[in-house]
């Protein structure tokens, strides 16, 4: 007999008329928002000698399991996977470094002059709990620096981020930064640590218990309250640094130190992903002072990033590479209080409104519409009204100085009327002489 096909349940049609969970829509100030952040990072990272990279939004799901790791909860839990017509498993990305690195080697930039540097930006996608500031999917401004060891190159990105973040105009934001260490100290530390935790499983909470097993270092991101007072009294990474290790991470300091920028030293911070090395930092908002410490949550930190010279090799068994790099949330970047609104360039607020009466006049708008634009001239106009009362009072909404007026008289003559929306002036120009006339009056 044949197997019957399960029916998939329909689903009510106004569920389908709503975006994904954790997603949404971009419209007028709000996509004006995000592009206006874009413009003005991109103008910061191209100052400092960045340049822009584009990678595809999908990429092999082995590059991120490979690279972010198997513990961690991007790859574990969040990560949006598919599998193609043809097989292949991509995923949406999780983050920007492991595609970036990728290109990396695909265009062979070990031969390029080194370091390479790069900023890119678009969204990202991770199947989290949504909350305010907590998306699916959202959107990173990222930097990476990559060829060199140099601790000059961590301190440039975390430099680039602050002045990015204050350029929008946040105030109170501070640095936390601290060292993990390279492949031996690190796996030293986490020895320590995991023999600590041991010591008090017991006081500590199921999901630590299984970190411990998987990622030791995520107990320290553990947000539980149970067990803070373990954590609190955890060893810190910095203690066992190796010297060549505590020399880059000192050299971070004062890097930071002589730029201004001021840092504090979090030895919570591991950050959860396996391919870091020596810094990770992250940039959050200061906590109030006036609020009651007991009282004060976590504050979701704004960017975060690190160095990262392991990564290359986990991705391809044999190739060296050190890299540092940082995301900017760009979603939680604009919800902030004091961020300052910044327009892209491309908004031009409009100076002309375009009126078109007739059938005649809406044939030839097409040849006034071209005129303004190749006269880099903003206009609005209706494309479905007729009446000249009704569009007349779209541009009186709109506050534009000037109105153009194309009726079917003015369509045969190739002219059009210019309205002065202030005085009320009229003046009867030629369509080929338009943009001449609202350059000399506007
Ligand atoms: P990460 O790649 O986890 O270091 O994230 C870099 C920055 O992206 C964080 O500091 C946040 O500002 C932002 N971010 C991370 N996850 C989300 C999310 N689910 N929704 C919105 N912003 C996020």
């Amino acid at each position: 007999m044949k197997e019957s096909k399960k029916i998939p349940k329909l689903r009510a049609k106004d569920d389908l008329l709503q975006s994904p969970k954790g997603m949404r829509d971009l419209i007028g100030n709000d996509f004006y928002l995000f592009q206006g952040f874009f413009e003005k990072a991109a103008e910061v990272a191209l100052y400092y000698g960045f340049q822009p990279i584009e990678t595809p939004i999908l990429e092999k799901e082995e590059l991120f399991n490979r690279s972010v790791g198997e513990g961690t909860d991007i790859v574990s839990k969040e990560m949006y996977t598919l599998k193609t017509k043809g097989g292949d498993r991509l995923a949406l990305r999780p983050e920007f470094t492991p595609p970036i690195m990728r290109a990396y080697f695909e265009h062979g930039m070990q031969s390029w002059p080194q370091p390479v540097m790069f900023y890119s930006f678009g969204p990202v996608f991770r199947h989290d709990n949504p909350q305010k500031g907590r998306y699916r999917q959202f959107y990173q401004f990222n930097l990476e620096i990559l060829g060199t060891q140099k601790s000059i190159a961590d301190a440039t990105i975390i430099m680039i981020v602050y002045t990015i973040l204050k350029e929008v105009g946040l105030k109170d934001i501070s640095v936390q930064v601290n060292s993990i260490g390279d492949g031996e100290c690190r796996g030293i530390y986490k020895r320590e640590l995991t023999n600590y935790y041991k010591k008090h499983l017991k006081d500590v909470c199921a999901d630590c218990r299984e970190r411990l097993k998987i990622n030791p270092l995520r107990v320290l991101d553990c947000k539980n309250p149970i067990c803070q007072p373990i954590k609190d009294l955890a060893p810190e990474s910095i203690a066992s640094l190796c010297p060549a290790c505590k020399l880059h991470f000192r050299e971070v300091l004062e890097y930071l130190e002589s730029m201004n920028i001021p840092y504090e030293i979090n030895s919570n911070l591991v950050r959860g992903i396996d391919y870091y090395t020596r810094t990770a930092f992250e940039i959050v908002l200061t906590p109030d002072p006036r609020t009651n410490p007991e009282e004060q949550v976590v504050p979701l930190a704004l960017a975060g990033g690190g160095r990262y010279d392991g990564l290359a090799k986990i991705l391809s068994g044999k190739k060296e590479l050190s890299a540092v790099g940082a995301g900017i949330g760009v979603d939680r970047v604009l919800l902030q209080e004091n961020y300052t609104k910044l327009s892209p360039r491309i908004i031009k607020k409009p100076k002309v409104f375009f009126i078109q009466l007739s059938l005649d006049a809406k044939q030839k708008s097409f040849e006034v519409i071209e005129a303004l634009r190749k006269s880099r001239i903003p206009l609005a106009h209706s494309l479905s009204k007729d009446s000249l009362s009704i569009q007349l009072a779209l541009a009186e909404k709109q506050e534009v100085p000037f109105v153009i007026i194309l009726g079917q008289k003015e369509a045969l003559e190739n002219t059009v009327i210019i309205r002065n929306m202030d005085n009320r002036s009229q003046d009867t120009v030629k369509i080929d002489k338009l943009a001449e006339y609202l350059k000399k009056n506007i």
